[in-house]
């Protein structure tokens, strides 16, 4: 639908890369999520698969005019390798992104080689299946501090009047060692020490309670289990800084389901004004 409504902010779980291939409810759930959103100018990523802790402490934007796919996993089908998210870029955005975020003394430097990894493009394949919206990805940092990307969030948050649509792309849950432990099948239900975890965060977001779910790998029940490293939670809180509204988060769970039992799959809207999903 097409409308003059302000985007929200949105933190989504990308799962596996497999999502791409394999039915699952939160895969049924992306594929409809484009259809129900106001169509937006560009699109903005930020990736927990790019981590300027990782890269030289090198925080980055991509500034390609046409993104490659990075296929950055391995042990899997070549039909996964094969995939291609053909998305142009959008330079001019990468550098106004640069300026907000330089603007808030958040150094990002725009990079005119880098693609797109699969935290951005396997979800957006199921949500923009043309590939005809422009998309750029933004890193996380995970040594830097819960506060830093939700201040980072808060910088962003001005592209929301411009139609760009802010994506937070991690996993609501993330300990794949329990995972290869077990190795347990798709439709496999979560456990409690999934679940507790999962509901503690949706009834804190529910209730403005910012400060605990910046904190919720220390505070909710089971924290450290479901996050062993903090990578796939800081984009939660990008999109969360990125549709604050003062001390409203309008947080809305969109989506709630798990796949093998321990990457729970939620999806969150943040700022929404009026609600069509
Ligand atoms: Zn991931």
């Amino acid at each position: 639908m097409m409308s003059t409504r302000r985007l929200p902010s949105l933190f989504l779980s990308h799962g596996s890369p497999m999502m791409a291939l394999e039915p699952s409810p939160a895969r049924s759930f992306l594929a409809g999520l484009g259809a129900r959103l106001p169509r937006p100018r560009a699109i903005l990523v930020v990736s927990a698969h790019h981590d300027a802790s990782f890269e030289g402490g090198r925080a980055t934007v991509t500034a390609s005019p046409a993104p490659p796919t990075i296929h950055d996993f391995g042990g899997f089908p070549d039909e996964l390798f094969a995939m291609r998210y053909p998305a142009p870029g959008d330079p001019a955005l990468a550098q106004r992104i640069v300026e907000l975020l330089a603007a808030q003394n958040l150094a990002v430097t725009a990079d005119p080689t880098r693609g797109l990894d699969h935290g951005a493009w396997v979800p957006l394949s199921l949500i923009y299946p043309d590939a005809d919206i422009p998309v750029v990805q933004l890193s996380i940092a995970s040594s830097a501090p819960p506060e830093w990307h939700y201040a980072l969030g808060q910088a962003l948050a001005p592209l929301r009047d411009d139609d760009v649509l802010i994506i937070g792309s991690g996993s609501i849950t993330h300990n794949l060692r329990a995972y290869f432990t077990t190795r347990p099948p798709i439709d496999a239900p979560a456990p409690a020490w999934v679940s507790d975890f999962t509901a503690w965060v949706a009834g804190r977001l529910d209730t403005d309670a910012v400060d605990d779910v910046l904190h919720a790998v220390d505070r909710a029940p089971h924290g450290h289990d479901n996050h062993p490293t903090p990578d796939h939670i800081l984009p939660l809180f990008v999109a969360m800084g990125a549709g604050a509204d003062g001390q409203s988060l309008r947080a809305r769970r969109l989506h709630a389901s798990t796949t093998y039992a321990v990457l729970a799959m939620d999806v969150y809207a943040f700022g929404e004004e009026t609600v069509a999903v």
